[in-house]
């Protein structure tokens, strides 16, 4: 090939690839909203693409999903495989490294529970995690999926993992099967819908699991999860302005592997730089989610 022709379809890769680029705009947001009590689980996520350039890919938004005819402007992310160096302790929802050898041990995973609420927390959030080259799992409820479209858009775009937090938020180990299973998989279809890929965590709304409820994740290909560290952020509804609480709570019960549990509140948006650079000075390093095997 002459260099002309090589220098053509060079300009023709650098046009295609630069029309198709999602805006990935990591922002912050982390937002409000007391989530009722206890642990759970989440998704899968893409990882940061550094080195950008060429290889993003001008393909229509959702090619893998044939059949659901992919949202316009549906979140095209760079799959770019993420080895697997995490697993979760099923019982106490620790990560930990699949070899104890191939991975780092001191390391916390970021969860934040019951958005997406607002878009000045998430812009927060998000900026923060990516000044700490972050990520997390947001656990998001169906309901306020419907109602703020934009933002589940928005997370998954930054390159944070969305996880299944049930449609309502109701306690599912009250509920019959039939409700169970609805209210898991109507959140599945929305966020396939709105980014091409289902999760594969799930956290039960206030930890509260049943039969049901784990046998639904795991049809549904989900990790069930709870939590080891809650930063019980939700229980300060009456302090709205001690984000120095929630530092403190996750502190002092920081461990190795720490699954913690946030919420997208006002506090924990003000608290997580601190808490995360407190982390950092304390040798602790974030798990990218996309790390963690969901499959056994
Ligand atoms: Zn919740």
């Amino acid at each position: 090939m002459s260099k002309q022709w090589i220098a053509i379809l060079a300009a023709l890769l650098l046009l295609t690839s630069c029309g198709s680029k999602p805006d990935a705009s990591p922002d912050t947001a982390a937002k409000t909203e007391p989530p009722a009590s206890q642990p759970i689980s989440g998704g899968e996520k893409p990882k940061a693409a550094e080195g950008a350039s060429a290889s993003n890919q001008p393909a229509p938004a959702s090619a893998k999903d044939g059949k659901e005819s992919a949202p316009a402007d549906s979140v095209k992310k760079q799959e770019q495989q993420v080895a697997k160096r995490y697993t979760m302790n099923p019982k106490t929802y620790d990560i930990v490294p699949i070899d104890p050898n191939g991975a780092p041990k001191k390391v916390v995973l970021l969860t934040f529970d019951d958005g997406p609420k607002d878009l000045e927390m998430n812009k927060a959030l998000l900026e923060t995690l990516q000044k700490h080259k972050a990520k997390a799992i947001f656990f998001l409820n169906g309901y306020r999926v419907k109602q703020k479209p934009e933002l589940v858009k928005l997370l998954a775009s930054s390159g944070q993992t969305i996880g299944n937090h049930s449609w309502d938020h109701i306690d599912l180990k009250k509920e019959a099967k039939e409700k169970v299973n609805q209210q898991i998989g109507d959140v599945q279809k929305a966020i396939k819908e709105l980014t091409g890929k289902a999760p594969v965590f799930f956290r039960p709304p206030f930890g509260s699991g049943s039969d049901d409820v784990r046998a639904k994740a795991k049809e549904e290909g989900l990790l069930f999860m709870t939590w080891s560290n809650g930063s019980k952020d939700w229980e300060m509804t009456v302090k709205k302005n001690s984000p120095e609480q929630v530092i403190s709570n996750v502190l002092s019960q920081l461990h190795p592997g720490s699954n913690i549990l946030m919420h997208e509140l006002p506090w924990t948006v003000e608290a997580l730089d601190k808490l995360l650079t407190q982390l950092e000075e304390k040798g602790y390093g974030f798990v990218d989610p996309e790390e963690i095997e969901t499959t056994s």
